[in-house]
């Protein structure tokens, strides 16, 4: 059976952030852009995103991920004490 779930990540301030197709099992951390089926705040593939660069959520500002290499993939690393805690 596979591991792929689709899950929705959402701001901790209740904004909807991406639709992701997540592969193993466990705590989100980081989500690969090109695994993101939607991007529903338009933050993460709205423009060409730089590493280290920091996502804000539109409706709070607060800092939701920063722009990391991740096994060659450019990646957003999640801010896990801003966004609604997801286990699959
Ligand atoms: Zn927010």
């Amino acid at each position: 059976m596979s591991e792929k779930r689709i899950i929705e990540v959402k701001c901790k301030c209740g904004q909807a952030l991406a639709r992701y197709e997540k592969n193993k099992r466990g705590k989100l951390i980081k989500m690969y852009l090109e695994r993101i089926i939607k991007d529903r705040a338009g933050v993460f593939l709205n423009k060409d995103r730089q590493i280290n660069e920091i996502i804000r959520c539109p409706k709070c500002q607060q800092r939701v991920a920063s722009v990391v290499y991740i096994h060659g993939m450019k990646s957003a690393k999640l801010n896990q004490g801003q966004i609604m805690p997801i286990r699959t």
